[in-house]
């Protein structure tokens, strides 16, 4: 192991610090000393806010400070404010001078409203309480016209889907008449990224849901009872909720381009910028997702075990899809994987990052689009290690496991029969709680999670309580790991 490179600093405390965390003790062991820098004391994975304000789930809210201690990183409780590439030192809020070998930029992005009127929804809490209101008119009647809105930019658009057919299954469920539901968006079809099967799927379910489906249509403002879309036409619109364009974090010290965004080579070095590392949303990688964020996070993790003399070459950023969309019915797991571009791919180590930002953006991919589960465990943010570390337990001491992918099943079972599945499901997590054993009744949620793609939140509840029971700290509402 080189001993020049030791002391690795993660700025972040998301999907792509975790994952970056994760993915080193598995590929490095123990020898780097990897401190975490987050200014807020929970990981939380926002992709669940979708189901809040259908009280259908929650936010998973984890402490850093357990996953810290179960995989020996320090945890700072500061915010990075500047770097210092020549002294090789991070600068804090607090005004700590940290010094780094290595240093991995997990920081996210900055959420911006979208456009004017528009209710903004990025899975925070204001956000679940803004439309959670709108839900409430939806339901009494009260409003006509109800518009889910894909800005243009850089954004992660299978959010705004969930939201107009959960919306949709949340009304029919309860008898409400509810509004006319339409979505708006710069695409071409629906979630177009995933190839051409995940959008023929999703037009149908919008379909049999009434939704009506607006593409290659960039909103511009909500007013007067209308959503202006540009170009001059524009549709009637009571209420409009509209996911966060997102810029990068323009950290001062380094490179950024013209949004903020860090530039990073196929190894998500941060070009022109030493010892440097980036991953996720603060990228300039076009696409914003959590799978695709931990994908860089292994590409780092990676880069840096080679240079630890831990591994082998290092495996560049190949990008592979994954997503569960959550409908309110069955979920729809879609995978895709681009096709190499001819003389890319492959290539030498100094391919830049551009070279796969034909993905999603016009170039169509081959995709499969499944009612079951595309990768095991069926986590909701598909990252290698932190997939499979969010949906179940580690034995301590144990190896972190990773996420695989599965072979579609080709079969497609009834809401009925995926319901009396998940039931029963639940009826053995119990059986097996009863008894103290609670690897099999863990086992058992995550099986009962895989049908309907989440658990109602008491088994919620109980997945952390029963993780605590085998980690040996009954009470705590979360121990993973
Ligand atoms: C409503 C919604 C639903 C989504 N659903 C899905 C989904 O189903 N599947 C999926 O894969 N993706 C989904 N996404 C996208 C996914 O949440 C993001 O792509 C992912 O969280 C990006 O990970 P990240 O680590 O780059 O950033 P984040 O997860 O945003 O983490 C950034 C971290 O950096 C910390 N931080 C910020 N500033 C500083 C600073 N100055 N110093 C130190 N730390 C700092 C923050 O506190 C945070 O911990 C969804 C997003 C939204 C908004």
């Amino acid at each position: 192991m080189g001993e020049r490179h030791r002391e690795i600093v993660i700025a972040g405390g998301g999907v792509a610090a975790l994952e970056a965390l994760l993915a080193l003790r598995a590929l490095a062991g123990e020898l780097p000393r990897i401190t975490l820098l987050s200014p807020e004391p929970d990981f939380v994975l926002r992709a669940g806010g979708v189901l809040e304000p259908f009280a259908r789930g929650t936010a998973r809210h984890v402490p850093l400070a357990l996953i810290c201690a179960a995989h020996e990183a320090q945890l700072v409780a500061d915010r990075l404010v500047e770097v210092d590439p020549q002294d090789k030192a991070v600068r804090t809020a607090a005004g700590r001078d940290m010094p780094y070998d290595l240093l991995v930029i997990a920081l996210g992005a900055i959420e911006r409203s979208p456009f004017p009127g528009a209710i903004a929804f990025a899975g925070r809490p204001q956000d679940r309480d803004a439309f959670a209101a709108v839900l409430v008119e939806a339901r009494e009647g009260s409003i006509a016209d109800l518009v889910f809105a894909v800005p243009a930019g850089a954004s992660w658009p299978l959010p705004a889907y969930e939201l107009a057919l959960l919306t949709a299954a949340d009304l029919s469920e309860r008898g409400a008449r509810g509004p006319h539901i339409a979505i708006v968006t710069p695409e071409e079809r629906p979630l177009e990224m995933f190839g051409s099967a995940a959008s023929d799927d999703v037009e149908r379910r919008l379909a049999e849901s009434n939704i009506e489906l607006c593409t290659l249509s960039r909103p511009r403002e909500h007013v007067h009872g209308r959503l202006e879309i540009d170009g001059g036409t524009g549709l009637p619109a009571d209420r409009v909720i509209a996911l966060a364009t997102l810029a990068g974090p323009a950290i001062p010290g380094l490179p950024c381009d013209e949004e903020g965004f860090l530039p990073i080579d196929d190894h998500c070095r941060v070009r022109g910028a030493l010892d440097v590392f980036a991953a996720g949303d603060c990228t300039s990688f076009p696409l914003k997702q959590g799978g695709l964020a931990a994908q860089q996070a292994d590409a780092v993790a990676g880069a840096i075990a080679e240079l630890l003399g831990a591994g082998g070459p290092a495996e560049p950023f190949r990008p592979v899809l994954r997503g569960l969309l959550l409908t309110g019915d069955e979920p729809i797991y879609l995978r895709a994987e681009p096709e190499p571009e001819p003389g890319a791919g492959h290539g030498p180590r100094s391919v830049a990052i551009e070279e796969h930002a034909s993905f999603g953006l016009g170039r169509p991919v081959p995709g499969i689009a499944a009612t079951r589960p595309l990768w095991w465990p069926p986590a909701k943010v598909a990252g290698p290690y932190i997939g499979a570390y969010l949906a179940r337990p580690q034995e301590p001491g144990a190896q972190p496991t990773r996420l695989e992918d599965r072979e579609p099943h080709v079969e497609a079972a009834s809401r009925r029969e995926l319901q009396a599945a998940q039931d029963l499901a639940l009826m053995m997590a119990e059986g097996d709680a009863r008894f103290g054993d609670w690897h099999a009744a863990l086992r058992a949620l995550e099986a009962a999670e895989a049908l309907t793609g989440s658990l109602p939140p008491q088994y919620a509840q109980k997945r952390d309580l029963w993780r605590a029971e085998l980690a040996g700290r009954p009470g705590s509402t979360y121990l993973g790991g």
